[in-house]
């Protein structure tokens, strides 16, 4: 006896007892038979059987799958993507029926409703958009509520690498979050958690925000500085994520944004998991209160011999090198020093004094002052 004998008396049993749809009976069955299509099955199997009511599980949902594909569309209408995966909550009472069925029945190992008519779903919107279906790492996903017949959609956030460089002082790198949702998003924001463009990361963001769309930036810093400090030659890496993007490609070169200039701005796969160590170029511009010795300071660069200690403020100590130190003196109490140091070293403290050591002050034996400093590269 073929397989596909052996489940017309079971398959005949079940009609007899309960009204299904070509979809639901088929689902039943179509598995034990290595067949795909539900619907086919399904109809061959009751084509001795006249439908008087809607189907026991389902109340003949799958009639109105045209609907929500239509839904879907216009959920889909703003974005730009290739890949798609769909989701479903359905009315707790057809999940319980269909379950309620398979038991009765004893049938195993078979798709539940919700698979099916998520499967069918996906189906027909591939077809009919030419978007490719991809369960595993879909760039959007949908999620169908058939209970209020809406639709939600995720967007696959996307993650940006670049520099920048900064040539104007007084702007600062991170941006302040909107007052009205303390940076979550709003409408007043835009769903963008700032609604103010003023920073570095402010300019970034509004540039993507153009570009690709999408609701929130996070951004990952290799390193910072002052508002008043300048980034110059190569400027300073990061990593930025935006939530929710409405396109995912477009062309990125290096970028001009007036007093910030971005650089190698490019899409990369995902965020750098652990974090970076990097080596920075800077110039410190510095005032003493008493006047330079000069003996003092040709002996500076011994410095870069031994680590400095650093303690944090809840008693931590790290170990930070200087690589190499040079300076110009201006008058009897003005300086700049031009250092290479590793990441991490805090630069006002070193210069002034404070749980640093050894620190200028220190070793110049005058009270010193970092009137500002600059980034001349960062090397990561
Ligand atoms: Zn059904
Ligand atoms: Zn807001």
């Amino acid at each position: 006896m073929s397989e596909y004998q052996k489940i017309i008396p079971i398959a005949s049993q079940i009609l007899k007892d309960y009204e299904l749809c070509h979809h639901c009976l088929g689902r039943l069955f179509s598995k034990q038979l290595h067949l795909s299509s539900n619907k086919l099955l399904g109809k061959k199997l009751k084509k001795n059987f006249k439908s008087t009511q809607k189907c026991f599980i389902c109340n003949n949902l799958f009639d109105n799958l045209n609907y929500f594909l239509k839904i879907m569309i216009d959920c889909a209408s703003d974005y730009s993507y290739r890949t798609f995966s769909v989701g479903a909550t359905l009315k707790p009472s057809i999940i319980d029926r269909d379950d309620d069925i398979r038991s009765q029945y004893k049938l195993m190992g078979i798709d539940n409703v919700k698979t099916d008519i998520t499967k069918e779903l996906g189906k027909s919107f591939s077809k009919k958009t030419k978007k490719v279906l991809d369960f595993l790492d879909p760039e959007i996903n949908f999620l169908i509520n058939f209970k209020n017949e809406s639709c939600q959609l995720y967007s696959k956030s996307i993650t940006f690498s670049g520099r920048y460089v900064k040539t104007l002082r007084g702007i600062t790198q991170k941006q302040k979050s909107c007052i009205n949702c303390t940076g979550k998003g709003c409408r007043t924001c835009l769903f963008h958690g700032i609604s103010e463009f003023d920073s570095i990361e402010g300019m970034i963001s509004q540039y993507i925000f153009k570009k690709f769309g999408g609701t929130t930036t996070k951004f990952t810093w290799i390193g910072g500085e002052d508002k008043s400090s300048l980034v110059l030659g190569t400027g300073r890496p990061f990593f930025v994520k935006l939530r929710n993007p409405n396109k995912r490609k477009s062309k990125l070169t290096s970028i001009n944004l007036d007093s910030l200039k971005l650089k190698n701005l490019k899409i990369i796969n995902e965020f750098p998991k652990k974090p970076i160590t990097f080596n920075s170029s800077i110039e410190i511009k510095i005032s003493s209160k008493s006047i330079l010795d000069s003996q003092y300071l040709k002996k500076l660069k011994n410095i870069c011999n031994d680590p400095v200690i650093v303690h944090d403020k809840s008693g931590k100590r790290f170990e930070k090198q200087i690589f190499s130190l040079t300076y110009k003196k201006y008058s009897l109490h003005d300086f700049s020093l031009f250092m290479k140091i590793e990441s991490g070293l805090p630069i006002r403290r070193f210069i002034e004094g404070g749980d640093v050591s050894p620190n200028l002050s220190e070793l110049l034996n005058c009270e010193c002052k970092c009137e500002e400093f600059d980034f001349h590269g960062i090397e990561v």
